[in-house]
């Protein structure tokens, strides 16, 4: 008898991939996947701890497993990630009925602690080391990537992938927790990550997504000469069969002339980028550490809109940050109204724990003004995606289909036509009718109406 596994994945793309290799792994070690945490007998959490509100639903679903677990001692119940690399021993105190806790750079490890577990070894636990707590080199070493062979039933949608280039993040932004959970950062050698597009465009894949914390710092000196990612991208851009490449997240100081220019130039590559803002306040901008001043990210909007015209830009904002004042907060509407994103995501600031802007700074932003600015800065961008998604009805747009919207999946498993959903080489999702076995294919959609975040369209 297979064991059952159902993973939960929460919080970014990295956690998405994360889940896939671990997904992979079990399956060649003999696990059958399952939709249903009641059907399964290992349920697996992988976790985010970039905002407060991440960590509490999970403590929450946790919570509600403590009675299946009574009834069902056998159950294997684990928690993956970032929360797990952050509250460590904590979690077993707070939901005794956990079997097993491994951070990010552990995932390894996930098949033999299983093992381990079903043979009645007890709980285990396996995290890396607290960057303080050693040398950069035995740090790193704690942080063991994992990107393990891929396998095409791991993926929710086959003709898509997500590739890894690099882990962890040295930024160490005051805000943010990424640093402690995901460790140093980490480039991975070109070929190995050239070997793996490969791999996966052989297998059918049209679109790769190149992930890394700031991918633009990507790095790799492992074959003696460096390669940056704009060289990684002229060398994907040959891969056979790959027909979109993308990348997130980039960090604004690293947006170079170069990279700029091989968006421009390379056929494959989506006119697409993701550059977080956070804020349009230079005061803040300077609390945060994000090194770079709102005139410097203005010069590098007007940068890519020069060379790259139809490129889409997209960013994140964080507001209510300690000291935000009315006037810092302006500066960040104003910066949106500018700056005109393609969308943004804007989030309320949490406290996290360890994190320089927790030591430093009350979190003196009361939530009511957190969410004012939050939803105000919202309806600001909402405003600008609509303008800007207004002079596409009426033209025709090239979709990657994904399969079945959220509304399709809801339709009755019968009937062949559903509801689709796709996306354009720019990231602008597209929903139309159609047969379920468009699922993976490149389509031309011509656009009959458009909201702020959707375009409404028909194959033409
Ligand atoms: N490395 C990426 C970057 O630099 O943009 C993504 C990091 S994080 C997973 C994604 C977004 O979460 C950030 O861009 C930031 O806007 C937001 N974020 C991070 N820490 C936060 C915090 N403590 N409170 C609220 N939002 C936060
Ligand atoms: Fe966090 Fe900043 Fe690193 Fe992004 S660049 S992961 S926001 S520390």
């Amino acid at each position: 008898m297979p064991r059952r596994l159902h993973i939960q994945t929460v919080g970014c793309q990295m956690n998405v991939l994360d889940s896939e290799l671990v997904a992979a792994e079990l399956l060649a070690a003999g696990y059958e996947l399952v939709e249903s945490p009641r059907r399964a007998d290992t349920i697996l959490f992988n976790t985010c701890s970039v905002r407060q509100h991440a960590e509490d639903k999970i403590y929450s679903a946790l919570g509600r497993l403590k009675h299946v677990k009574q009834q069902q001692p056998q159950k294997i119940i684990g928690v993956l990630g970032c929360m797990a690399q952050k509250d460590q021993e904590k979690i077993f105190r707070r939901a005794p009925h956990v079997d097993l806790v491994v951070g990010p750079g552990q995932l390894g490890q996930l098949p033999g602690l299983l093992e381990r577990i079903a043979a009645g070894e007890g709980p285990r636990m396996e995290v890396s080391l607290d960057r303080s707590s050693g040398s950069r080199a035995s740090v790193r070493r704690s942080y063991q990537p994992h990107d393990p062979l891929r396998v095409v039933e791991a993926r929710s949608v086959p003709h898509q992938a997500m590739v890894r280039v690099m882990f962890g993040c040295d930024k160490f932004c005051t805000y943010c927790v990424v640093p402690s959970v995901r460790g140093p950062e980490q480039s991975r050698p070109a070929a190995e990550i050239e070997a793996e597009v490969r791999c996966l465009a052989g297998q059918g894949c049209l679109e790769v997504t190149l992930l890394g914390q700031t991918v633009n710092s990507y790095r790799d000196e492992s074959g003696g000469g460096v390669v940056g990612l704009a060289e990684l991208l002229y060398r994907l851009n040959e891969v056979e069969g790959l027909r979109r490449l993308k990348f997130v997240t980039n960090h604004p100081q690293h947006v170079t002339r170069e990279l700029i220019e091989a968006v421009r130039d390379l056929p494959k590559v989506s006119p697409y980028l993701h550059v977080p803002a956070q804020s349009g306040s230079n005061r803040i901008l300077r609390r945060m550490k994000r090194g770079y001043t709102a005139e410097e990210y203005r010069e590098m909007l007007a940068e890519i809109r020069s060379e790259i015209p139809e490129a889409a830009v997209t960013s994140d904002f964080i507001v209510g940050f300690p000291g935000e004042t009315h006037e810092d907060y302006r500066q960040t509407v104003e910066l949106v109204r500018q700056g005109r994103f393609k969308n943004c995501f804007i989030f309320k600031y949490s406290p996290r724990p360890k994190t320089k802007a927790a030591e430093l700074y009350a979190d003196d932003v009361p939530e009511e003004v957190k969410r004012r600015r939050n939803n105000e800065l919202l309806a600001v961008q909402n405003a600008i995606s609509l303008q800007d998604n207004q002079p596409l009805v009426g033209r025709r747009v090239e979709i990657l289909v994904e399969g079945p919207s959220k509304l399709g999946r809801k339709q009755p498993p019968g009937g062949d036509v559903v509801q689709l959903v796709g996306r354009t080489v720019c990231d602008r999702i597209v929903v139309f009718e159609g047969p379920r076995h468009l699922a993976g294919q490149l389509l031309p959609i011509s656009v009959q109406r458009a909201d702020a975040v959707t375009l409404f369209g028909k194959p033409t």
